[in-house]
């Protein structure tokens, strides 16, 4: 699974960075990083919680 980024919807708060962040980060400026975008299975569970809890869409995963 691969994570895709509409950052023009993110507004930078963090949730998906809070719920796991060793995939997210949001840098000094407010614009979130997607660090691993090639989600490793062990971490699925954690990003499909990220991209669900994202209130603007932004996230998304696609195979
Ligand atoms: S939860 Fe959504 S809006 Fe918030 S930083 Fe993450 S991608 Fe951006």
């Amino acid at each position: 699974m691969k994570i895709t980024l509409d950052q023009a919807k993110c507004t930078g708060l963090g949730i998906c960075e809070s719920l796991s962040p060793d995939v997210f980060e949001v840098d000094d400026d407010g614009t979130l990083v997607v660090k691993r975008p090639d989600v490793d299975a062990g971490l699925l569970a954690e990003v499909r919680a990220a991209v669900d809890s994202c209130p603007t869409e932004a996230l998304r995963l696609t195979s």
